[in-house]
Formats: structure tokens, sequence, C-alpha cells
């Protein structure tokens, strides 16, 4: 069915990660009205799940709650969470534009440069009516991984995501409910709705902006290092939350059975800089979130041993030299080495086979933990959804890469942070401050020629 329901913004960015919310309260401050459009049931993207940020060791969720919290109460942001978009287009209103959604573009639809579908998907929970207070998480009897904690503790089947998410809204995960009626009986509002449905609606705007950041290569697809059936073998995002204040267990410990881990390992470049994996260039933020990781952990566990294996360490930024310096200084181990794969070994721990670089050959070691730094990945494929080009390494392709790299080849069309390669937050921030410009100035060129 093609819906009616029509929402009109000047700019509509695809993503809440620190990138979207960067460009949402450029645009936002300078008077345009934006809409945000995020696929997760919270904004904040991968930045609100760090736990320290490289190279100030900033507590993330202290840096980045107060920009979430300025973007859900700016007068001219809108926020449509737990939504997926269809169809991203130019506008042919009333003209069949051959694309994959036909009828989007229904009579009687304003034509304003750019058209959008998108679902919101269904909560179950009543968004108007609920306060937020958390009484049906309580008294619900079923538990699941708590994939916010990186699958490392239990959650509700009905839960607010986390903490300091935002909206403050609970979801409730219908595939393993029991519906045993609980937190309908317990809910002070009658907010529970086990028959909501999607709904799906238009957006129009002058100009959008993708900023839909990453994922980490999948470690289940990783063979050499054992397909994510290895015990205490984690990836470098479960790491951030062993390590946040508001972690699985709120200090660090083997996932396993709750050791406290003696020896920590990092494989380095685990699938980045590497063909077969399909990701061949560098993923440019591993070696200092790594050395960052294990900075933090030597504070928590001053007893134990913590070696790097890697490739080269790339300390690009500003201040990040001297961030390695440091951390060498600290005591962690650095040891210049391809690991070739991963075993299951004795007692829990994994056993890293490794080739030294040097050349004097090929060594084993055993670890209580070990951390993947895994290449990073786009977290979305414009595909049959949007006719933006995508680049080789399958981000999105910036057209002028040195004098305008937020420029896409859809016109209007603008990207910004990881969704168009690998980086930090200071270049997701510089960036997304760039594709507000380009956007404000393409609005203001077509109002002067209108
Ligand atoms: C383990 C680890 C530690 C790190 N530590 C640091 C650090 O200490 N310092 C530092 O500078 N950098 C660090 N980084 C890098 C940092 O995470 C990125 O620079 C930053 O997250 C990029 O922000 P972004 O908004 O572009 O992408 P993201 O954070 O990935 O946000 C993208 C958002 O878009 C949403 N989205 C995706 N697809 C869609 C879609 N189709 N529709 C709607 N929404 C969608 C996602 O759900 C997400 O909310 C680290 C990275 C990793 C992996």
């Amino acid at each position: 069915m093609v819906p009616t329901n029509t929402k009109n913004f000047d700019t509509l960015v695809v993503g809440g990660g620190i990138a979207g919310l960067q460009t949402a309260l450029d645009l936002g401050d300078q008077g345009y009205s934006v809409a945000v459009v995020e696929k997760d049931a919270s904004i904040g993207g991968k930045m609100i799940r760090l736990s320290k940020v490289f190279p100030t060791l900033d507590c993330a969720s202290c840096i980045t709650t107060p920009k979430m919290s300025a973007v859900a109460h700016h007068e001219n942001i809108t926020l449509f969470t737990y939504c997926t978009l269809n169809s991203l287009d130019h506008d042919n209103s009333g003209e069949d534009s051959g694309n994959k959604f036909p009828g989007i573009n229904a009579p009687g639809v304003k034509a304003t440069g750019l058209k959008a579908l998108i679902t919101q998907n269904p909560r179950y929970v009543d968004p108007i009516k609920c306060i937020g207070c958390r009484q049906c998480e309580y008294v619900c009897p079923v538990h699941v991984p708590d994939m916010e904690q990186g699958g490392l503790s239990a959650t509700k089947v009905i839960c607010i995501p986390f903490s300091n998410a935002i909206p403050q809204l609970p979801m409730m995960d219908i595939e393993n409910c029991m519906l045993c009626g609980q937190c309908e009986k317990a809910c002070p509002t009658n907010a529970i709705d086990y028959f909501q449905k999607p709904e799906r609606f238009i957006i129009t705007a002058k100009t959008a902006v993708i900023t839909t950041g990453f994922d980490l290569l999948p470690v289940r697809d990783n063979v050499q290092y054992g397909n994510a059936k290895i015990p205490n073998v984690i990836d470098s995002l479960q790491m951030e939350r062993l390590l946040a204040p508001h972690g699985p267990y709120n200090r660090v410990l083997r996932p396993s059975d709750g050791m406290e881990p003696d020896s920590i390992a990092y494989v380095q470049c685990a699938g980045s800089r590497d063909k077969s994996t399909g990701v061949s260039y560098c993923s440019r933020v591993c070696c200092m979130y790594a050395i960052k990781q294990a900075m933090l952990l030597s504070g928590s566990l001053p007893l134990a041993d913590i070696i790097i294996y890697y490739m080269d360490i790339r300390a690009f930024g500003k201040g990040y030299e001297q961030f390695y310096q440091n951390a060498k200084a600290m005591g962690i181990e650095f040891i210049k080495a391809k690991v070739a794969r991963i075993d299951e070994g004795e007692n829990g721990q994994a056993q890293v086979r490794y080739e030294l670089q040097d050349g004097s050959g090929i060594a084993t070691a055993d670890h209580d933990l070990v951390i993947l730094s895994m290449g990073m990945i786009p977290a979305w494929n414009p595909g049959a959804i949007c006719p933006v080009s995508k680049d080789s390494d399958k981000f999105i392709t910036s057209i002028k890469p040195k004098i305008s790299p937020v420029l896409t080849d859809m016109e209007g069309v603008f990207v910004a942070g990881a969704a168009a390669g690998p980086k930090d937050i200071v270049d997701t921030i510089t960036e997304s401050g760039c594709a507000a410009m380009e956007a404000a100035k393409f609005m203001s060129k077509r109002l002067v020629e209108n």
C-alpha cells in the first residue's frame, strides 16, 4: 500500500551515530529543519557504546550523551528511531522514476528534491503513552542475550536498550516473548500493544546526508580465528563493553568462567589488510583503540601481562604517537608478528600461533583473553535502496575525495563519517561539519536559482 503520510524537511540525515548527530546539530543550529532516521532503537551509534576515547581518554558516554540530548531536544530536529529506510531517490513526482518501490511517487505528494520511504518498526509499546518507568522490564520473566553488551550478559525480552538510550522507550523482542501478559499488567499507562504493526511514511527533503557508519567483520566468518567458537576470543567492541563503566560485569572478567585474566593479547589486522576477507584496506583506528584498551586494562588489572601482536603501528593523528609511546612506557608489550591462527587451549585459554616479522620463525603463546581487532566494513549497502555509488571497498563514493570529500554522485546527497570509509571520531566530526556546510550551500543556491 502506498503511504499517504508525508513529512517535509530541509535535510534527511540517515544514521544517528556521532556523524549524524553532529550533522543534524550543525544544520539545525542554522535554522534548517532536519529529520534523523536511525535503524536502532536509540541514537548514539558506536560512540555511545565505547568505554573511553583515544587520545584524551574522555569517558565516551559523558561526551556523547549531551550531543544525543541536544539533538533530541532541538526545535529544528525530529528523530525517527527504530526505522528502516526502504528507498531514497530523487523525487520525480507523478512520473515513474523506474525505482524499486513503485507507487512511492503518489499523486498529491509535494515534490521537494528527494523522497524517502521509511518504515517505523513496531516496538509493541505506544510511544505516546509510555513514560519510561521500566515496570514492564522489571516484571518480564524472560532473559535473552544482551546484544548491547556484546552478548556477554542477559537482558529482558522487553527493555530500554541501555541506561542512557534516547529515546527512553522500551521495545519488545516479540520473537522470544512468551506473551505471558505480565508487562501489560504492570504498565501504569496501558502502553503495551502486542498488535502494533509496522507503519510506513514518506519523508521529502531538499538534501540528504548519509551517515550510516561501519560494522566490524563478524568473527564467526573467520575460520583461522575459530569462527567465534573459541571461548574467551572476543572482538574489540565486546572489549569496549567489558571496559565500560556500565559494562556487563562492572569489571574486566573472562566471559567463559568469570576469572580475572592474567594474560591478555590483541590481534591486530584481524581481517584488515587481507584480500581473503575482502578487506584489503587498513581500518585506520584499530592500532589506536587497541593501545587505548591496553592502557585502560593495565589500569584495571595492573598485574596482567598485555601483549599487542601487530604488523605496523599506525598512530596517524595529533597526539597519537605520544599516546603509543606512553603505552610502551606503561609496560605494554608490542610483538611485531602476524597471527596465523588461534586454537582452543587448556583451562579456557586461547592458543595464539604467530609468525614473527623479523624472520625468526613461528611461535605459540597461551592467553586467558584474546581480543581481535576485526576489520571495519560499511554498515549499509545502498544496493536497491538508493542509487548512490559505492567504491570498490563498498563504502560510499566521494566524487571529490581531496577538495570536498563529502560530495557523492547523487545531487543533493552528501556523506560523512565512517559511511565514507573507516575513520576516528575527530575526522568524523570534521567531516560532519563539512557535510552540513555543503548541504546548507546547496539549499541556499537552490533558493537563489528559484
Ligand atoms: C572498538 C572500537 C573502538 C573505537 N574507539 C575509538 C576511540 O577511542 N576514539 C576515536 O576517535 N574513535 C574510536 N573508534 C572509531 C569510532 O567508533 C568511529 O569514528 C565513529 O563511531 C564513527 O561514527 P559514525 O557516526 O560515522 O558511525 P557509527 O558510529 O557506526 O554510527 C552509524 C549509525 O548509523 C546507523 N545506521 C546504519 N545503517 C543505517 C540505515 N540503513 N538506516 C538508518 N540508520 C543506519 C547505525 O545504527 C548507527 O547508529 C573506535 C572504533 C571501534 C570499532
